[in-house]
């Protein structure tokens, strides 16, 4: 599970990948799911930051919680700390090997906490969205991507439309699917082997949940609205499986947050975010790209962190088409 962070400030961004603590444990490889506590060490790169603990059943991080999957599958989960957005990604190799990884993302310049509620105080404002791209001279040049390993067979999805912000209502399911539709393709190129499927509305629950833990998985993809507790705009659970070697989803659920704002239209955006936007960048997770940098890749989407009131990021830089296609290969 991977998230989208809320972020206003037009100044250079502070990013950062602060830690990838890896941990490897033996664990019992009788039971699907280990019962008792397993030997477990972890070595934290620096004293500071917060430990990774197994009991045996969980693996806890940062206030993040995973079950831990049976042998050879997996799951990312994520949640944003209020300076930033953290994930917590779990995989059991066929033997039982554990190995967990933690990814933390620091955003220490602003306090997004207020901008995210200064809305409620806000006159209502005529505010039109901006379409200028961060560094986007390099968005049909940067190639950078970095990848999460896994692939999905197939990407048929599902909207659930409950809990929809009235400002968007009417408008979220055609914002989804454009948001969607627009990972295939990319400066010019768009001979992406994966082709999105919409299926429907469904009353099938989003399974992430308040606080953006990942909370299960039906096998159906679903994307709805979620109130969440955690300063995040967009949170995706995905969970995958190994077969014939090869990391391969089950299931992908992505979570859009009701306590802030969108928009799905370019006016009025006043302390808003951009449904499509938002979208694309949470797709790019499910199908498996990883973050990279918010100020040296500031043109990607996949970039920690989207501006209120910025509708730059409604395609894809070439850096998240190469990642894609790398993964999915090209007709
Ligand atoms: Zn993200």
């Amino acid at each position: 599970m991977r998230n989208l962070l809320p972020f206003r400030s037009a100044s250079a961004p502070t990013s950062k990948v602060a830690a990838l603590a890896t941990v490897a444990a033996a664990v019992a490889v009788s039971a699907g799911i280990a019962t008792a506590p397993a030997a477990f060490t972890t070595a934290a790169p620096h004293a500071d930051e917060q430990a990774v603990t197994n009991d045996g059943q969980n693996i806890r991080y940062a206030g993040l919680t995973v079950r831990i999957p049976a042998a050879g599958e997996g799951v990312q989960a994520a949640a944003q700390s209020t300076s930033g957005d953290i994930s917590l990604t779990v995989t059991r190799s066929a033997e039982g090997k554990l190995v967990v990884k933690t990814d933390d993302h620091e955003h220490g310049d602003e306090d997004h906490g207020d901008e995210a509620h200064a809305d409620e105080q806000a006159e209502a404002q005529a505010v039109t969205a901006s379409s200028a791209r961060p560094a986007a001279a390099k968005t049909c040049t940067d190639r950078t991507y970095a990848l999460a390993g896994w692939k999905l067979p197939s990407f048929k999805w599902y909207y659930n439309p409950a809990g929809a912000p009235a400002a968007v209502r009417t408008t979220a399911a055609s914002a989804i699917s454009a948001g969607t539709n627009a990972l295939v393709k990319a400066c010019g190129q768009k001979n992406l082997k994966l082709v999105p499927a919409y299926s429907g509305q469904t009353k099938a629950a989003v399974q992430v949940g308040a606080a953006g833990n990942c909370i299960g998985n039906d096998g159906r993809n679903v994307i709805g609205w979620r109130a969440g507790s955690g300063r995040w705009l967009g949170m995706t659970c995905t969970y995958f499986k190994t077969i014939n070697g090869k990391k391969t989803v089950t299931g992908t659920d992505t979570a859009l947050n009701t306590q802030y704002k969108f928009f799905t239209t370019t006016k009025n955006c006043n302390n808003a975010y951009d449904l499509q936007s938002v979208v694309l960048h949470e797709r790019g997770h499910s199908l498996g790209l990883n973050h990279v940098s918010q100020s040296a890749n500031a043109s990607a989407v996949m970039t920690p962190a989207l501006s209120a009131c910025s509708v730059g990021k409604r395609t894809l830089g070439l850096g998240d088409y190469r990642g894609l296609a790398a993964t999915y290969g090209t007709r």
